[in-house]
């Protein structure tokens, strides 16, 4: 569904992608997964046609975004990072435009409104002018207003940032049942938990380049199942283990304290980068004190 051939981006001297080749399957829930300035939203805004890239190819359901930009365009919505509604309009009315722009016809126009209105949970709230709206609901609109022309592929980027945690799970459920009802989803995040939870496959990106691509699972068990974290002077040193047992016999041969936790997301993305992303307050709950 998306296709990806050696992309790459300047922004005058700095490179934002170095070279990126990356497939998303019909269906999928992928996500791409990176810190700040890793080059997710170029990729981004290159796939949905909003900059060009310096070199590269890619394709959306088999349109190219350059040479087919307009047939490209029609297969996908997008929900930008920073919220994009007019808050002079209502709900209904910033639907409304989105869906002339599209040219969808006024009865189903109005249809599809309604449809997606109720999708969301924001059946009551059609004449609600956006600017009352709080951060959550305004990020629902976001993402109807995205799927109003029926786009095969749904582009997500960083959808919960400045979210709390209950409206980040209730977006996390929207995304899941968007994706159920047949929607490829290309979702960017720097929330390892976000990633881990929602994502079939994940592309790890740091510094324009993709290094690593795989399911969760299939990322974190290279390294073992289980991790042993100790302080070493101002740092972590992290040790892992294929069981726990093997992991609880080490503890019983060292000096000092330790954490024994399952491995995880972040553990896959520190090795293979040498950096950390962010995590949410709630990550690494389970870990037992030795
Ligand atoms: P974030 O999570 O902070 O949005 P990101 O992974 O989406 O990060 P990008 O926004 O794609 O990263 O930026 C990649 C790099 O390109 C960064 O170093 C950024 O500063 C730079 N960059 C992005 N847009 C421009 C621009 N218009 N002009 C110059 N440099 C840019």
């Amino acid at each position: 569904m998306i296709k990806i051939e050696r992309l790459t981006k300047r922004y005058g001297k700095k490179i934002a992608l170095r070279g990126i080749d990356l497939e998303v399957k019909e269906g999928e829930l992928f996500a791409y997964l990176g810190p700040n300035g890793a080059g997710k939203t170029t990729t981004i805004r290159i796939l949905t046609g909003l900059t060009r890239p310096t070199s590269g190819s890619a394709w959306l359901n088999g349109f190219h975004i350059e040479k087919d930009s307009i047939n490209a365009k029609r297969q996908c919505g997008l929900v930008p990072q920073t919220i994009n509604l007019d808050s002079e309009l209502t709900v209904f009315e910033n639907l409304n435009l989105h869906g002339i722009l599209f040219q969808i016809p006024l009865n189903e126009r109005k249809r599809r409104i309604f449809e997606l209105l109720e999708y969301i949970g924001m059946e009551n709230m059609v004449n609600i002018q956006v600017s009352k709206l709080s951060g959550g609901l305004k990020r629902r609109l976001t993402i109807a207003r995205a799927l109003l022309h029926f786009p095969k592929i749904l582009f997500l980027d960083e959808p919960t940032v400045g979210l709390d945690a209950s409206i980040r799970r209730k977006i996390w459920a929207l995304i899941k049942k968007i994706q159920q009802e047949g929607t490829t989803i290309f979702l960017t995040t720097h929330y390892i938990e976000e990633a881990e939870f929602l994502a079939e496959r994940v592309a790890f990106i740091d510094d324009g380049r993709i290094v690593a691509v795989d399911s969760p699972q299939a990322l974190m068990s290279r390294l073992g199942q289980w991790a042993v974290d100790t302080i070493q002077g101002d740092s972590i040193k992290t040790t892992y283990f294929k069981t726990k047992e093997e992991a609880k016999r080490f503890i019983s041969f060292q000096n000092g304290s330790f954490s024994l936790r399952r491995v995880n997301l972040e553990d896959a993305f520190l090795q293979l980068t040498g950096k950390r992303v962010n995590r949410l307050k709630s990550y690494n709950k389970n870990q037992e004190k030795f």
